[in-house]
């Protein structure tokens, strides 16, 4: 067994430590790493790796949640490959609600060591720069432990789409990526730790696994994703394969839910939409049959339909958000509605968000135009006496503008990322799928889902797909949606000059 790093130095036995097992107490008194030897001399300090490396990430979330003043006081373990591929002295962590919320942190150390490391925050105190007290080796795993309180931020009233994804409004907190998430290391680039972007979804993080125990007030209902099991005020959640871990926490909650093909379906409602329940179970229930048939089955036993205070749809792993203002004007019977028509959108994001990943910061139009494509055929499925409605409601209303594939930073507003991505983003897939049809379309998507599910969204094995079951020059398509036309496989270009083969 190796695990003592570095090699070179004086190895202290007595300060091996193994801590590969998951737990989620905090090291305050499990002894650590020495930095002296017997006799007194100073050695190279060590790092108490771990004996195995977990598959993917695995966080310990242990929190006693003050919801009165929003507050999470949190102990986190997190256990973890090293993701750079080479020997790193550097570790990077993002909490997003930091930006506008407060964040304390009292302790952050390597899990199994006795002393405490020093790091910084920056970028609006939403990067938890972690220098370690010596190299972690390429293909070692470590576990980090940390001692924190977050206060979520309030409610802002975005205008579009955008804004905090946690954040407490009048009638319930919702926590999205709130927590110390290990920032993704990228080939090229390093630590990716994006800037704030004031619309679409401007977080970033890897597949990991979650073991999640909330100590809420009494009276307090807690919806976490994942399995849940309750002991009075202890709610503890286990979720695996995720890409983020949500949960929210309301003194109203109202609780409605079915189980249907053996998905359990749960929706947490403020009390004056609980009449409502049932509309939205059974459209998440139906979008959940319809995505099953066009992408592959749904990942988790559970989804979680939250209201929140927002004024909009959220996506989560395993979990829903919609926002209170959504139900404005439903009368509770017929399609033709937001509330409709986003909740099948927001629970296609479990196929294209949660089991096909994607830069949502950099290529949004991966996920939202495959969710607004969803929503449409959902409308196709199930209401087709208003998939007209849906089409001129959603995206025919006015022309649109803008290239479908740019970063969020590049538009210039929500009205523009509107237009661009969800729109014309669905514009674009639309059109492809009358020009290559629908049998053709259909198993591409579904063969392009199969092989990205679990990795990340590319547009080229999106193509490649196609190309594998249409011959179609997809040429002025691409040119005219794309700020940077894709190389596009010799079956989609007429063997244009450089094409894939
Ligand atoms: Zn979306």
């Amino acid at each position: 067994m190796r695990r003592f790093l570095p090699l070179t130095v004086v190895l202290v036995l007595a300060a091996c430590v193994k801590t590969g097992a998951a737990g989620g107490i905090l090291p305050t008194s499990t002894p650590g790493p020495t930095r002296s030897g017997p006799s007194g001399q100073l050695v190279a300090p060590v790092l108490p790796v771990l004996d195995g490396a977990p598959q993917r990430p695995l966080y310990t979330l242990n929190v006693t949640l003050d919801y009165r003043n929003s507050a999470l006081v949190t102990q986190q373990r997190i256990e973890f490959k090293n993701p750079t591929g080479a020997d790193t002295k550097e570790l990077r962590f993002l909490i997003p609600p930091a930006r506008r919320g407060e964040i304390d942190i009292k302790d952050v150390r390597v899990f199994g060591s006795a002393n405490p490391l020093t790091y910084t925050l920056t970028q609006s105190n939403t990067v938890l720069v972690v220098p370690l007290p010596a190299p972690l080796g390429a293909r070692d795993a470590i576990a980090m432990a940390f001692e924190f309180t977050v206060k979520i931020p309030l409610q802002e009233q975005a205008a579009g789409i955008g804004g905090d994804d946690s954040s407490r409004g009048p009638s319930s907190l919702t926590a999205g990526h709130w927590y110390l998430m290990l920032a993704p290391w990228r080939s090229e680039g390093g630590w990716d730790t994006p800037a704030y972007a004031p619309i679409g979804d401007p977080y970033t993080g890897e597949l990991a696994d979650y073991i999640a125990n909330i100590l809420a007030p009494e009276g307090v209902i807690v919806a976490g994703a994942g399995d849940e099991t309750r002991e009075g005020r202890q709610w503890r959640y286990r979720l695996n394969n995720a890409r983020v871990f949500a949960f929210a926490a309301s003194d109203t909650f109202k609780i409605d839910q079915s189980n249907v093909d053996g998905v359990n379906f749960v929706m947490y409602s403020y009390p004056q939409h609980q009449k409502f329940a049932e509309d939205v179970l059974i459209t998440a229930e139906r979008s959940v049959k319809l995505y099953s048939e066009l992408y592959g089955p749904y990942p988790f036993k559970t989804l979680r339909i939250v209201e929140t205070g927002r004024a909009q749809g959220q996506e989560y792993s395993a979990f829903v958000g919609l926002g209170q203002a959504l139900f404005t004007g439903y009368s509770g019977s017929g399609a033709r509605h937001d509330i409709i028509a986003t909740t099948a959108h927001e629970v296609a994001h479990q196929w294209w968000f949660q089991a096909v990943g994607n830069d949502q910061i950099r290529q949004p139009w991966m996920d939202e135009s495959f969710a607004r494509m969803s929503e449409y055929r959902y409308y196709q499925r199930y209401y087709p006496a208003d998939a007209d409605w849906w089409m001129k409601y959603f995206i025919t209303y006015s022309e649109a503008k803008g290239a479908i594939d740019q970063s969020l930073y590049e538009y210039k507003d929500a009205r523009s990322y509107i237009d661009a991505v969800y729109r014309r983003g669905f514009q674009f897939l639309n059109d492809v799928r009358a020009k290559v049809g629908d049998a053709a379309y259909d198993s591409a998507v579904k063969a392009y889902f199969n092989q990205a599910q679990n990795a990340t969204a590319s547009r080229d094995a999106f193509f490649d797909a196609l190309a594998a079951r249409a011959t179609v020059d997809l040429t002025p398509l691409t040119r005219s949606y794309f700020a940077v036309p894709p190389a596009l496989p010799c079956k989609l270009s007429n063997n244009a000059a450089g094409c894939r083969r």
